[in-house]
């Protein structure tokens, strides 16, 4: 029996550039006590469907049914619909921390939410609020009943947000990308939890994501969204093993966990339309190797197969499994100096590290808090070194220190050879382009003011290297050399996709040949495809320059695919050390077991033989009650 059915629905959302259509033509129903996942790159639409089901887009045009309890919630009155939403409903957001409200006690947060949608006594709320705690995994719930939210870690502040959405009972929980702000650990426990509380509550539980390997881990059926189109969906097993749709089949083949450690990846190629044009033909005609003549002007049939999913594509065999190609540029130009790794000494660290102490002391001196404790550590030239760890336990701020960014209270740090703690200023200022850092957040790390060409010519500048045209020349050849287009010299960084933004990060990280380059957590903020572009450019640019590595990340399919040894850290402190291949075949440490578990991939269907074709249904022919009647289950 369908909890949810959504039928033809369409959202439109006007816009100083014009209306949005952020969701096209989109249904799905989800069956009670169903795991049902969501999954698409940023801007799929896949947020904004959620939010129109759950009436939380002011202003959008919205179109077609949704179906919950007996009523179609787009014709619902506001207030009944409040009342729906929280008690029938509830919704897990991404980041707890935002959507927990900080001056107030948790418990307290929770007790208004039963207050609001039941009428029962404070003291029962409280008692209701407490087993909950207890049964998602906060530890001594009535003590912790009355603690604040910046008193909780994420994953604990995550368990809140599950007791908050669990204590009514509803009959569907909506999560969104519940998991991505946590650790790999964390992110197991979460999804576990959810998993575990389906089956205790009897809950339905519709999450979006995308991440697809979250999906593989929990999810019993999924549907497949591109700039607002449902593409495939699906038992999820199925479209795991295998997809029928070029683009499930493009999201899979980007993601390094399905991949031979240190080989090329297989992105999809360009990137998503604008959602503001109109579609002819097939959307994803534009990326996909599989393209025909009438993919670009006929819209693809909605055909089933006899493993039960439904795919949006003119094929009707297996999609083609392009190869990876590496494409290089001609380097004997470029600004930056190419070693030749035969003649380079492997065995000179370029960074050495011996007994490193990091404290960060109170302002008046009476507490002290040890950030960094006994770390040796040396990373060679040439190599990836990955730094993995839960969140908090030291990997930044050691690559801080390592930048000279944070001075060591203990233990030193050599950088090509130069002890960090004794080099004057003229010293470090000549020194400090040996080490160069590329962040996290492409949007956050470039000024949104200055054009790009001047952020990739910084170095140039600071370091009094080149001017004029010379300098121009210079930044228009890493920007070809890192995949953007020279011409793009004057735009600015909005002007550009995260992926793009990434590269631009890079380009300036090369700029002065530096050492070591310091990744912190560069892809993470990226989907998966474009991942996948940024981790082959970081490979093919180490292997032509010989460039060495420091890459911190908390993604450990993506760690081992990239790097040839791995520091795991705990509580400031390195605990293992080992070759990558070492590391996953025999990890020592109790920790990085822990870790490894945590990231360990489903266990996929062998058989690749592609399903028979049961039905097809022309786009055209599509009736209200035909795409529930051979939905998803
Ligand atoms: Fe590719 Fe054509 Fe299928 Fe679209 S309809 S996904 S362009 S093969």
């Amino acid at each position: 029996m369908s909890v949810l059915d959504v039928r033809h629905l369409n959202v439109r959302i006007p816009t100083e550039d014009g209306v949005i259509h952020a969701v096209r033509d989109v249904s799905f129903s989800v069956d009670s006590g169903d795991f049902f996942g969501i999954v698409g790159e940023s801007g799929s639409g896949k947020s904004v469907l959620v939010q129109a089901i759950m009436g939380l887009i002011p202003g959008a045009r919205i179109t077609g049914e949704v179906w919950f309890d007996g009523h179609d919630l787009l014709t619902m009155k506001p207030d009944a619909l409040r009342k729906i939403r929280g008690r029938a409903i509830s919704m897990i957001f991404q980041d707890p921390l935002s959507s927990l409200h900080p001056q107030f006690t948790i418990g307290w947060q929770i007790v208004e939410q039963i207050r609001t949608h039941r009428k029962v006594s404070r003291a029962e709320a409280r008692r209701m609020t407490v087993e909950i705690l207890g049964k998602v995994g906060i530890p001594d719930p009535d003590t912790r009943f009355s603690a604040y939210p910046h008193q909780f870690s994420g994953g604990m502040r995550q368990r809140v947000m599950i007791a908050m959405a669990l204590v009514l009972n509803p009959a569907l929980i909506i999560a969104d990308e519940p998991t991505t702000a946590l650790d790999s650990t964390v992110q197991a426990q979460i999804l576990d939890l959810l998993h575990e509380m389906r089956e205790e509550f009897d809950a339905t539980i519709l999450m979006i994501t995308h991440d697809l390997t979250v999906l593989a881990r929990v999810a019993d059926n999924m549907m497949v969204m591109y700039a607002g189109h449902k593409l495939e969906a699906g038992p999820a097993r199925e479209l795991f093993a295998r997809p029928a749709h070029p683009y499930t089949s493009g999201l899979l083949r980007s993601s390094p966990g399905n991949y031979e450690p240190g080989t090329p990846l297989v992105p999809i190629p360009g990137k998503p339309p604008s959602l503001l044009n109109p579609v002819t033909g097939c959307v994803f005609a534009p990326r996909c190797p599989d393209a025909m003549s009438k993919c670009w002007s006929e819209t693809p049939p909605l055909r089933t197969y006899s493993n039960g999913l439904e795919t949006s594509c003119w094929l009707t065999e297996a999609p083609s499994e392009p190869e990876a190609s590496e494409e290089m540029q001609d380097v004997s130009t470029l600004p930056i100096t190419v070693l030749n790794p035969n003649t380079t000494e492997l065995a000179t660290p370029i960074v050495q590290i011996n007994d490193l102490e990091l404290s960060f002391r109170s302002k008046r001196g009476r507490t002290s808090v040890d950030v960094l404790r006994g770390i040796d550590l040396a990373i060679f030239r040439g190599e990836t070194l990955g730094l993995v760890g839960e969140s908090g336990c030291g990997k930044s701020t050691l690559a801080r220190v390592i930048a000279g960014l944070i001075p060591a209270t203990g233990g030193k740090v050599h950088l090509a050879g130069h002890d960090l703690s004794t080099v004057n200023h003229e010293q470090w200022r000549s020194l400090r382009r040996e080490v160069q850092l590329v962040f996290q957040d492409p949007y956050g790390s470039l000024n949104p003011r200055r054009r790009v060409g001047s952020i990739i010519g910084d170095p140039f500048r600071i370091h009094r290297i080149s001017s004029g045209e010379k300098r121009k020349k210079s930044v228009q050849q890493l920007m070809e050399l890192v995949g953007l287009n020279p011409e793009h010299y004057n735009r600015f960084p909005s002007q550009f996709s995260g992926g793009q933004r990434q590269r631009i990060g890079i380009a300036r990280a090369l700029a002065l040949n530096p050492s070591i380059i310091i990744y912190d957590e560069p892809v993470s903020a990226l989907d998966v495809s474009i991942q996948a572009q940024v981790l082959n450019l970081m490979s093919s640019l180490q292997k032509e320059f010989n460039l060495t590595y420091l890459f911190i990340s908390h993604d450990l399919a993506v760690v081992r695919h990239v790097c040839d040894r791995i520091a795991v850290m705990d509580k400031g402190k390195i605990v293992e050390l080992a070759a990558t291949e070492q590391l996953y075949a025999d990890p020592q440490h109790d920790f990085t077991k822990v870790l490894l578990e945590a990231s360990a991939p489903e266990e996929k269907p062998q058989s690749r033989a592609f399903p028979e074709l049961l039905s097809t249904v022309h786009a055209g022919d599509l009736t209200a009650g035909d795409l529930i009647a051979g939905g998803v289950r």
